[in-house]
């Protein structure tokens, strides 16, 4: 058997968030568990999830707080806990049929992702799963969990807040250096800015993210942090527009320059990624009179 290393920890009363490999860089995320009197709680279940063991293991219910490969990776382990997930993400986590739309890729790059999640995440479908809606809440004995609604990265994206601890698990609203997210089929740029703008009105005192960044527990960092990541935002708006300046481009060609992701990078679904998340700048970019499509597909600066 291989030696697997015990995933570092932090303890804020009844949670606990169980470290990633890299702080929960992707492909792994934090595990955060919440342990009230009564029921043992998983908020997602991200790769580590499958070295914790027993303390992992005994969840009584998994909320997931969006639906994703990197955060049903350790599902399959805990075949009779109770699983919630978002309205609007309950599709993607009951069957495969609805995961493939909820990236909405074509129809080849989702086999072959489907080969990858399977491989990689354990990734198996939750026929159980049951749905909640905004402002759900979990007794959980001594600690209550609150679902706050913040769409963008998927169409349920939901942060979760452990009351009365002030403890905010943001999910993929991560404040990573990469940015936000919103390259798939269900994802919304508009929602994510609504999302980005209302988020430190959360009433937290730690906040928790699943990917790279991992627990902020300072007010002035952790809007530090939200301002770097908002920001993202318009550096990409500018960046489109600065390809757009050199001379008129069409999708795909943008596609190829890459806006998400470093320019040559490739994985089984970036080139959809990029076309999902370009597409919906440009609409922004058209809307706002900045840009105009040409009659041969081309979009240049207005
Ligand atoms: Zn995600």
């Amino acid at each position: 058997m291989c030696a697997q290393l015990v995933p570092q920890r932090a303890e804020f009363g009844p949670v606990t968030v169980f470290f990633g490999d890299k702080s929960g860089k992707y492909p792994d995320g934090n595990q955060v568990m919440v342990s009230g009197r009564d029921t043992l709680a998983a908020f997602d279940t991200p790769l580590v999830a499958n070295r914790i063991g027993a303390e992992f293991e005994a969840a009584d219910m998994v909320i997931l707080g969006h639906v994703h490969e990197d955060h049903m990776a350790g599902l399959h382990r805990v075949p009779r806990a109770r699983v919630f997930a978002p309205e609007a993400d309950l599709a993607a986590a009951r069957s495969w049929e609805g995961l493939a739309r909820h990236y909405g890729y074509a129809a080849p790059v989702l086999a072959r992702l489907k080969a990858k999640i399977e491989k990689e995440f354990f990734y198996a479908p939750r026929p159980d799963a049951v749905g909640y809606a905004d402002g759900a809440t979990w007794d959980l004995g001594g600690a209550c969990v609150r679902a706050l609604h913040m769409p963008g990265h998927t169409s349920g994206h939901t942060v979760l807040l452990v009351e009365p601890q002030g403890v905010a698990f943001l999910g993929d609203i991560d404040l990573s250096g990469f940015g936000p997210y919103y390259g798939d089929a269900t994802s919304s740029l508009a929602e994510f800015r609504r999302t980005l703008a209302h988020l430190a009105d959360v009433p937290a005192t730690t906040w928790v993210t699943s990917h790279h960044r991992g627990v902020l527990t300072e007010r002035a960092k952790f809007l530090d942090a939200l301002a770097v990541f908002t920001a993202k935002l318009d550096q990409r708006e500018q960046r489109l527009l600065g390809l757009l300046g050199e001379r008129p481009r069409t999708l795909d060609e943008l596609v190829a320059c890459r806006l998400l992701y470093p320019p040559g990078h490739q994985d089984i679904w970036v080139d959809e990624a990029e076309r999902r998340s370009i597409s919906q700048h440009l609409d922004e970019l058209l809307a706002a009179g900045r840009v105009a499509r040409l009659e041969d597909g081309h979009y240049r600066v207005a």
